[in-house]
């Protein structure tokens, strides 16, 4: 059973199988507030034996529930996104207590997990089935079949937009699900299957189990379990992938970012540096499409100094929220010393930030960290701090082999008022997601979200309409229904 050292501000977490929280002597670890260290809950550590009453509980959901029409299994989903609207101010509450967002940011995110559920919604309009007549009095036919149970891993950064990547769509394609939370941020989950429940998605169908490395690496190995979506780390996602696919499992793993922005001096100032600083400090940095190393070709002082000017306004506790962890902190910190001890100019120092009465919470200020090589860790690898890197490059062409030399791929952005150079960003550049003039290019529904390289493993997009392509399969039936005795080529 769960232990812990003070009154939780939330019900203890537990496991969602087959419609019923479960109450489960397992081992549990203690969730405490990145804003100002609160214990919040505790999560149990479930074992391979829970993840398997999660799978059958999924399976037996399954054949009701992918027999359903998608034009009767959205109506369940209307009614969700209806209550994800009328609790909008508590379920924002929540993020920001377990992932130190602050309340707007919090608010966005739940916006955007509304936006994916009408992404859901739509789904009727757009799996329309295929038919032609392919030979005389034969027909050809394309259905479209969930796959059967699947399964989902999040990360602690977004605790209710990535597990809706993948949770209205997966399921109003037919299929029944599992999602393993991370361990860091539980509860906004907890809420989701309440609403779906009330909504009037039925037993099994939706399913949570929480946990470590050991859910992770039970549900990659599970026979039951056709496919996995994974956000989370680069390390992670590359096991994940293998280890899914070796055992003939779909799996999408999307891993880390390093994302460059590319500064030309035509740039218009005021808007690239306060949309340069809203991606490097949104979510405190902690964003797979944050800003986190620029190229400034050329003569861009001015616009460097107004980004510095933007960087010096933004008030940890206030403007940025916080960072998930102690460790996190650390490690951010670390990057930035080790950075100026390598011989980059500190600009703004985010280090050493602690608020009045939050003591225990976790904060960066804003960093702008200028004449960084693109050799030096702060320019390679992944921070996921509010932390912004700046080299200086002598030419676009320049710029572009700086970001092309880094193995990620999830975002590029270039700012600049000439179409031509845009262009140039736009064709050459090493991402899936390219902004111009955009410091957070995602791209909303029903554009879908995946990245190149080192952020993503796998065919297909998670989002929009290539999720659609991972969380189905298709059957094709050729038929021929005429008493026509005489035999032509195919029938
Ligand atoms: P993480 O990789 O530590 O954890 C992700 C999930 O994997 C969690 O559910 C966690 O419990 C599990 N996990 C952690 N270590 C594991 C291990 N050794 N073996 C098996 N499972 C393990 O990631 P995080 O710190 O929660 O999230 C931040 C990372 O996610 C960043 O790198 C960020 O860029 C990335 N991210 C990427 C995208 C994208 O679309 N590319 C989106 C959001 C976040």
């Amino acid at each position: 059973m769960a232990t812990h050292t003070g009154t939780l501000k939330y019900e203890a977490v537990q496991n969602y199988i087959n419609g019923r929280f479960q109450d489960e002597a397992l081992e549990a670890l203690e969730v405490h507030s990145p804003l100002d260290g609160t214990l919040l809950t505790t999560v149990p550590l479930s074992t391979e034996k829970t993840l398997d009453q999660a799978v059958q509980a999924a399976k037996n959901a399954l054949p009701q529930w992918s027999a359903a029409t998608v034009k009767e299994r959205v109506q369940i989903f209307y009614t969700y996104r209806n209550l994800l609207l009328e609790n909008l101010d508590r379920l924002s509450e929540l993020i920001c207590a377990e992932n130190g967002k602050t309340f707007s940011e919090a608010r966005a995110e739940l916006e955007k997990s509304v936006e994916l559920t009408e992404f859901a919604c739509s789904m009727p309009q757009m799996v329309g089935e295929e038919v032609l007549e392919v030979s005389r009095g034969v027909e050809c036919r394309i259905e479209r079949r969930p796959v059967g149970v699947v399964a989902s891993i999040t990360p602690f950064n977004f605790p209710s937009m990535v597990p809706h990547w993948s949770i209205p769509n997966a399921l109003v394609l037919g299929n029944t699900m599992i999602v393993k939370p991370s361990e860091k941020v539980p509860l906004s989950l907890v809420e989701a299957a309440k609403l779906l429940q009330k909504a009037g998605l039925p037993d099994g169908v939706f399913n949570i189990v929480n946990g470590d490395k050991t859910i992770v690496e039970a549900i990659c190995d599970h026979p039951d379990i056709g496919a996995i979506s994974f956000v989370g780390s680069t390390a992670v996602a590359k096991t994940v992938y293998r280890r899914g696919t070796s055992n003939l499992k779909r799996v999408l793993a999307m891993g880390g970012a390093k994302n460059h922005l590319i500064v030309l001096p035509d740039a218009h100032v005021a808007m690239t540096a306060t949309n340069v600083i809203a991606s490097v400090t949104g979510c405190a940095g902690q964003r797979c499409m944050a800003a986190a190393a620029m190229i400034a070709v050329g003569n861009t002082e001015e616009i460097i100094d107004r980004i510095c000017e933007e960087a010096r306004k933004m008030e940890p506790g206030k403007d940025i929220g916080a960072v998930i962890s102690k460790a996190a902190l650390q490690r951010i910190e670390n990057y930035i010393t080790q950075a100026e001890q390598q011989g980059a100019k500190i600009r703004v120092d985010g280090r050493g930030v602690k608020i009045p009465g939050r003591e225990n919470g976790y904060y960066v200020g804003a960093t702008v960290i200028d004449q960084v090589s693109p050799d030096m860790a702060i320019a390679r690898e992944e921070v996921f701090g509010p932390v912004l890197a700046i080299m200086r490059s002598q030419s676009l062409k320049e710029a572009i082999s700086i970001e092309n030399a880094n193995p990620y791929g999830n975002a590029a952005a270039v700012f600049t008022q000439n179409g031509g150079a845009a262009r140039e960003v736009i064709n050459q550049a090493s991402a899936g997601m390219i902004g111009v003039n955009v410091g957070v290019p995602v791209p909303r529904e029903p554009f879908s979200f995946g990245g190149w390289n080192e952020s993503k493993f796998g065919a297909l997009d998670i989002t929009g309409k290539s999720s659609i392509e991972f969380w189905t399969q298709l059957k094709k039936v050729t038929t021929k229904w005429n008493a026509e005795a005489g035999i032509n080529w195919m029938s």
